[in-house]
């Protein structure tokens, strides 16, 4: 007989008898400050997944030999549900994260899961919280599902118990500012056969020390390279995306493929859909290394580039240093003062329209 899957229709609920006071909005920064109550579901390889849990936002009880606390054996995910004008509260196509939450904790050996019925109990937990969401226009609750491996067991075979949880914190705007980045060519974030591809904690960790650097430095994020031609990836916690006219003169909008290096962003496949769907100029997912960057600006044909992710949605780009030289990439020469170039803009207004239910779209999935 099949052991049981997440099954929404069994979720308790545990509510908190301490309600937590709403911060004053303005203070709101990121990754500080959680709502009331929390999401668990816990597997055994022998029961299969048990009913889900909310209860009130607290410390988790996990073994100190948890595969999890020594080999990392963790995957997550990032989300937001945004507040429209009339009140309701929406996610932003949830099934993407639920699917990446699939293949990433797969990678790692943690279970299967049914990710509808995952995503029905994320929004039971939601719409649990929502006065946490403020009502003023570019607030939203961030949505952090993790997923661990929790067996107490140092056999580096599999864990045969694991847990998949979901916290939540009010977020406010992202305050648009243009990024100077560094291109490192000494540290690599992921490569051929790796697992750059899959949003798993093991891929950030080692990050942080080459990000600090770069932040020691005076610049922003780091723009991820990879091999002898400098294949330019991802930009921080984002992928990067560059607007020029190739070299036979034709516009194009390009960012990475995804070929496992890349990790296959919710934003990213949305601008690769708004400016397909506009028709207006070539919309491609191929490799473009440094020397091409550079050689379209010093024969100016690079317009724009950009980072896109759940955060900041688009990123303008003003700065890139590489091999020593700081390269000043173009904004919108109309405009000095702008923090975004033009397609840039139009791409964030647009999807930020399309998450703030002003503009109706199939994206969007009511709470
Ligand atoms: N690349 C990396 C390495 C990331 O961590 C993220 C954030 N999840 C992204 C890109 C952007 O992905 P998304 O648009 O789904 O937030």
């Amino acid at each position: 007989m099949a052991l049981p899957n997440i099954d929404a229709s069994k979720l308790t609920k545990t509510l908190t008898t301490a309600p937590k006071e709403l911060a004053d909005p303005k203070t709101l920064t990121f990754g500080k400050g959680f709502t009331d109550h929390m999401l668990c579901i816990k597997y055994t390889e022998d029961g299969g997944w048990e009913a889900p849990e909310i209860k009130p936002y607290g410390p988790l009880e996990i073994d100190p030999a948890a595969f999890v606390l020594n080999y990392s054996v963790e995957a997550f995910e990032g989300m937001k549900a945004y507040r429209a004008a009339d009140g309701t509260v929406n996610l932003f196509r949830p099934e993407m994260n639920m699917k990446r939450l699939s293949t990433s904790s797969q990678r790692l050996m943690l279970p299967e899961f049914d990710q509808k019925q995952f995503l029905q109990c994320i929004k039971e937990l939601v719409a649990l919280d929502e006065r946490f969401i403020p009502a003023e226009h570019g607030y939203s609750l961030y949505i952090r599902p993790n997923f661990i491996g929790t067996e107490p067991n140092l056999n580096l075979k599999y864990s045969r118990e694991a847990l998949l949880y979901v916290y939540m914190a009010p977020v406010g705007p992202y305050f648009p500012r243009t990024v100077k980045l560094l291109a490192n060519t000494a540290d690599v974030r992921a490569w051929p056969g790796g697992v750059g591809s899959f949003k798993v904690g093991g891929n950030y960790a080692p990050a942080l020390r080459p990000t600090m650097d770069v932040i020691k430095s005076g610049y922003d994020q780091i723009l991820w390279l990879l091999g002898d031609d400098h294949y330019v990836t991802e930009v921080g916690t984002m992928n990067f995306f560059i607007f020029w006219t190739t070299p036979e003169g034709e516009k194009e909008l390009v960012t990475a493929p995804l070929d496992g290096i890349i990790l296959p962003g919710v934003t990213r496949d949305s601008l690769l859909a708004l400016a397909r769907g506009w028709g207006e100029f070539k919309v491609s997912e191929r490799k473009v290394t440094m020397p091409e960057l550079v050689a379209a600006l010093a024969e100016g044909r690079l317009i724009e580039a950009f980072g896109a992710g759940t955060a900041c949605v688009v990123c303008s780009v003003s700065t890139v240093l590489y091999e020593g030289a700081d390269y000043q990439i173009p904004v919108d020469p109309a405009n000095p003062d702008a923090v975004y170039g033009p397609l840039a803009g139009r791409l964030h207004r647009e999807l930020l329209d399309i998450q703030y239910g002003k503009t109706p779209s199939p994206w969007t999935v009511p709470v």
